[in-house]
């Protein structure tokens, strides 16, 4: 938080301009300036002390009175500020919890002049999911119930202590994840019966296709903490296909008939779903791998990705992209760009023609404008923990205003990773016929990289 109002101050601070009474003033703060004056409230030099020291009571007399008193119409364009002060933009509440949260979200509270229209709200934040808290960590869900925009793709955060484990268990969509914290060790069996035993640490990530059994475990010293990313906006991780509840829910002398057991064998079967449950810490990994593999064979890397690995796919000054999809991590059904972005760079702007996308955002501060045709466009301001959603073709850009690194995760419900950005379009459209839309000169096209950068350089 205080990265970001550093950041805005900042920006502030180089938008003043020396004026003709040598105080320094913003631009908004001059017309405001004149607002006064030609009231006659203002003297010939109203000074910024004396501005900013305007009470709210008389900014709001000023208001009302001048255009009586001039027959004058009111100004169309309403006044405002960079600190949002004056009267026509403050709120006469006093401090509240919800004026914090305001405050976090300054760029939706205030809006920014380019926002317009009515625009579905495209962010949820963790911190307000329910938690659902069991012996071996907690877990929390935003889906399209949370976030009703994200139709396509949902989104759990987990945590498990070391040895907590999220029970044996299946679902009908993809489960693609990043790890944020800690390790873990993950098992899955495809379907050629083939065992996955492996452990993930933070930046791994794994994929479990549709319908493919598996289960995490939290390893030492402090079990892990992740994210998981659905293919369907309406998953729901509190009902999933569990291995106890299912085995509840066979009548006893099926299974023994299914195994060739006596009934008893299954006396213990818990008459409650575990879920997320505190067990013992596992066995070495390579024991576990040998005995799961035995017979049928054994795909321990097939449904793991360390990106850590792998070179950036996209670097410039101003950060980089690691894009993992079909072509580097075969398996996934899920793409994903992992995107790294320093204080004061810019995801250039751009859309993705093939499908919506969900993001995350794992560090830093962040805002994003999305563009809604017809006129329309709002703006969220984002950090560690909230999600962002962008329907399929809507343009967009994610401007880093903190002052430390920005990390998020572009996540998308296609195996392959498509975008075009307002960069390429231009480069590679005739300058002429741009120039008669933009008035820039052709100068400026000409200037425009061939290829599109991901991360502007700063
Ligand atoms: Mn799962
Ligand atoms: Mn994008």
């Amino acid at each position: 938080m205080i990265g970001r109002e550093n950041a805005y101050r900042r920006r502030k601070t180089e938008q003043v301009a020396e004026c003709e009474c040598g105080a320094h003033h913003s631009r908004e703060e001059d017309e405001m300036a004149k607002v006064l004056k030609d009231s006659g409230l203002g003297g010939a030099a109203v000074s910024r002390r004396r501005f900013l020291g305007a009470t709210g009571a008389a900014m709001a007399a000023a208001a009302v009175a001048t255009a009586p008193l001039a027959g004058q119409e009111p100004a169309m364009k309403p006044q405002r500020s960079a600190d949002h002060h004056l009267p026509n933009e403050t709120d006469p509440r006093p401090e509240t919890v919800n004026r914090q949260l305001e405050r976090q979200n300054t760029s939706s509270a205030e809006s920014l002049e380019v926002d317009s229209g009515t625009v579905e709200p495209f962010k949820y934040s963790f911190g307000l999911a329910h938690k659902r808290i069991e012996s071996g960590g907690w877990t929390r869900q935003v889906t399209e119930r949370e976030l009703p925009i994200s139709k396509t793709l949902a989104g759990v955060e987990m945590r498990l202590t070391a040895g907590g484990v999220r029970e044996l268990h299946w679902h009908t969509s993809a489960e693609w994840a990043f790890m944020i914290y800690g390790n873990a060790r993950i098992t899955a069996v495809d379907m050629d019966g083939k065992s996955f035993v492996n452990d993930v640490k933070e930046g791994d990530l794994w994929l479990f296709p549709g319908g493919v059994p598996h289960s995490i475990q939290g390893l030492g010293p402090d079990g892990a903490k992740f994210l998981l990313v659905f293919n369907d906006g309406n998953f729901n991780e509190f009902e999933t296909f569990l291995l106890t509840d299912w085995f509840h829910h066979t009548p006893k002398e099926v299974l023994a008939k299914n195994f060739n057991v006596p009934a008893s064998t299954f006396d213990k079967v818990p008459a409650k779903e575990l879920f997320i449950f505190q067990a013992e810490m596992p066995r070495p990994l390579a024991e576990e791998q040998k005995q799961s593999g035995a017979g049928t064979g054994a795909v321990h890397e097939r449904f793991v990705f360390r990106p850590g690995e792998m070179k950036p796919t996209k670097a410039t000054r101003g950060g980089e992209v690691r894009i993992v999809d079909k072509t580097n991590f075969p398996v996934t059904n899920i793409a994903a760009a992992i995107v790294r972005v320093r204080p004061g760079g810019l995801r250039e702007m751009h859309w993705h023609p093939l499908s919506d996308e969900w993001q995350y955002y794992v560090t830093g501060t962040a805002r994003m404008t999305v563009f809604q045709a017809g006129g329309k466009a709002r703006t969220f301001d984002f950090e560690e923990g909230d999600v962002g959603y962008v329907e399929m073709s809507k343009p967009h850009y994610i401007e880093n205003v903190g002052d430390t690194e920005l990390v998020f995760l572009e996540v998308f419900p296609i195996g392959t990773y498509r975008d075009i950005s307002a960069g390429e379009w231009l480069a590679h459209t005739p300058f002429r016929l741009t120039n008669e839309h933009i008035k820039t000169g052709e100068e400026f096209l000409r200037d425009i990289p061939r290829e599109k950068v991901v991360v502007r350089p700063i």
